[in-house]
């Protein structure tokens, strides 16, 4: 008998369902990845926005675009986002809060 994903042998059905469980398993956490990506894809157009409504030449906007989209690849797997945006945003954000 052989696990039909990774076709490492297995010995009994228990053995085969373990398998089957940990592709699942990582299977989710995939899917859990690539759906933080797309959420933060759609972050960094938002904060994009927001960091040039004050500084808006066409330079820094691909400069701040760069930055978000750093800031945001680096935040992919962690699990508190929002307070690292926030953190950043602070350190970035326009000076006058109006
Ligand atoms: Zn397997």
């Amino acid at each position: 008998m052989q696990c039909p994903v990774c076709s490492r042998q297995v010995n009994d059905e228990a053995e085969l369902m373990a398998c089957l469980t940990g592709h699942l398993r990582e299977e989710a956490t995939r899917q859990a990845r690539e759906m933080q990506r797309i959420y933060l894809m759609m972050m960094a157009s938002q904060l994009t926005i927001a960091c040039v409504t004050t500084r808006s030449t066409p330079q820094d906007v691909v400069g701040t675009f760069g930055e978000v989209y750093g800031l945001l690849e680096n935040l992919v797997g962690k699990n508190d986002v929002s307070a690292e945006i926030e953190e950043w945003l602070k350190k970035h954000g326009p000076d006058s809060n109006e």
